[in-house]
């Protein structure tokens, strides 16, 4: 599935690409402009308004209305309609732009990451679009325990 993410879900986009999902948020566009690109790049609208939820509706669009503001709470809508959300990042869309991301050899991003972490890192991946280079850092620990959290609310035992 392929998602464009309203202005209100930032977060959710950026996890939503953290799990592989190529998700689209641009953040100019208008009710319009998101409908026409949903539609044109059959993607899958998320959308925390309710007017634009009954246009998508209305003009054959799949969306699904967010019903919550906290990144908890949309995590565990999307979980409960299907949608694969990972506690391991794949490293394949870059968090930041939704860019194809590769991964690419320790001694390419010498100079360019933090000294600590060039030392005690191994495995590096660049975003082809933005140039961004992402690492298994300790947000990742974060990340885990966000999923697990949520998991554990849909799955009591
Ligand atoms: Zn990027």
């Amino acid at each position: 599935m392929r998602f464009v993410a309203d202005s209100m879900l930032g977060r959710l986009a950026r996890w939503l690409r953290m799990s592989g999902h190529d998700t689209a948020y641009p953040l100019e566009a208008g009710d319009r402009e998101l409908l026409e690109l949903a539609a044109g790049e059959g993607r899958v609208l998320l959308t925390r308004d309710r007017g634009l939820h009954r246009r998508a509706a209305g003009a054959g669009v799949e969306s699904i209305l967010i019903g919550d503001d906290h990144i908890h709470g949309q995590l565990r809508q999307l979980m409960e309609a299907g949608v694969e959300i990972r506690d391991t990042p794949v490293c394949s869309r870059c968090p930041a732009c939704n860019g194809d991301m590769e991964a690419v050899e320790k001694g390419d991003v010498e100079g360019r990451v933090p000294a600590g972490v060039f030392q005690g890192v191994e495995d590096f991946w660049r975003c082809r679009d933005c140039g961004k280079v992402y690492w298994e850092g300790g947000h990742w620990e974060d990340i885990r325990r966000q999923v697990r959290l949520v998991r554990k609310d849909l799955n009591p035992r």
